[in-house]
């Protein structure tokens, strides 16, 4: 499934909910939701496994495993970063107030 541009649901949105946003076709954006929706499946593959882990009582893997989990939150966040760093930079998400839409 394709990410949905979350965009919309980034800090800077929040805190401007008379804010909308309109997006023109980017690749690289294209590319970089791409990169975070494959993370974050992987991030959610390593925490599910993480939980069976635990019900082995094996300490060493429990540890490995954790470590796991904890670079594939970084890269997600990593990700996200490189996500709201590009709309910035590249201005492809372009907020507008309510009041430029209305004619
Ligand atoms: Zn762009």
């Amino acid at each position: 499934m394709m990410a949905r541009d979350s965009y919309s649901d980034s800090p800077k949105r929040q805190a401007n909910p008379g804010l909308r946003v309109r997006q023109f076709s980017c690749a690289e954006r294209a590319r970089l939701l791409d990169l975070y929706s494959s993370a974050t499946g992987d991030f959610s593959y390593l925490v599910a496994r993480l939980g069976d882990i635990a019900l082995s009582y094996e300490i060493d893997a429990f540890n490995r495993a954790w470590e796991q989990c904890e670079n594939a939150r970084k890269y997600c966040a990593d990700i996200r970063k490189q996500i709201y760093s590009h709309l910035d930079e590249h201005r492809c998400a372009l907020e507008l107030r309510e009041r430029q839409f209305e004619r």
